[in-house]
């Protein structure tokens, strides 16, 4: 899929993740529901670090630009490292290792440590990140024809502003760890949510996922998950445009007024 429909499809998960909670007694205070969404909308991104022209490649300049390159290359050495008997040979380390269940858990990981040891700096920069791309994601036509600098800036004001407003009592820092110290634990949540989105949405398009990594499927370790091929699309086709985004926006909301005990 496409940056637009991957955040989409990210913000609707955490939505939907937010009815489940408050069906079991967890309920979210709006300030988690709504950054907890803009969080996975970025997060919905990330796995694509590994391939230059993608939306996070180029969405932090010379940063974003460096840190892709080298996250292709340890794709590719891993993939090279790995690869059982039964996968093909590669060029490139696109759609390998961060497009993993095991890669979203470990950046979800250490998001979530460095929240709770880093101090509010952490929390800020963490915060930064996924909003400059969860507006890359979502308001793609307006962050396309805006330059770098506006939407950094817009990130970082409310990257600022949200911190202060979950740092209210009872606004959210400490929803579902509630231990001293355990203070923002649950961002690294939206994280490993948002990249396992991403790798369904991509198992759902014609080369499939290799989600299971490094778990073997037959003679493959990077099997290739998906649907049956008749059920797969195109990336950028009118299925991801004209049913499925619509579909992620409609269940967004669904999931927005049962997160809110509005329905
Ligand atoms: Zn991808």
């Amino acid at each position: 899929m496409m940056g637009p429909a991957h955040s989409l499809s990210g913000a609707a998960a955490w939505l939907g993740v937010g009815a489940a909670a408050a069906a079991a007694g967890h309920t979210m205070p709006w300030p988690v529901l709504v950054v907890g969404a803009l969080i996975t909308a970025g997060a919905a991104l990330a796995p694509d670090l590994d391939h230059k022209s993608a939306t996070i490649s180029r969405a932090f300049g010379p940063v974003s630009k460096a840190l892709c390159e080298i996250v292709d290359k340890l794709s590719y050495a891993v993939y090279k490292a790995t690869k059982g008997p039964g996968d093909p040979r590669r060029t490139g380390g696109h759609r390998t290792l961060t497009h993993t269940w095991l890669w979203a858990v470990l950046i979800g990981g250490a998001a979530s440590v460095a929240a709770i040891t880093g101090g509010r700096w952490a929390v800020l920069a963490i915060l930064f990140v996924h909003l400059v791309l969860a507006v890359e994601g979502l308001l793609w036509r307006a962050a396309r024809v805006s330059s770098d600098v506006l939407v950094w800036l817009l990130g970082a004001t409310s990257a600022w502003i949200l911190a202060g407003v979950l740092d209210q009592p009872g606004n959210g820092s400490s929803w579902l760890f509630e231990a001293p110290g355990q203070e923002y634990l649950w961002l690294g949540l939206p994280i490993v949510l948002g990249a396992l989105v991403h790798d369904i949405g991509d198992a759902l398009t014609v080369s499939g996922c290799p989600i299971l990594w490094p778990i073997p499927l037959g003679r493959k370790r990077w099997y290739p998950l998906g649907p049956p091929k008749a059920m797969r699309f195109r990336a950028g086709s009118w299925v991801e445009l004209k049913v499925l985004m619509p579909a992620f926006m409609i269940l967004g909301g669904v999931g927005a007024a049962a997160a809110l005990n509005v329905i």
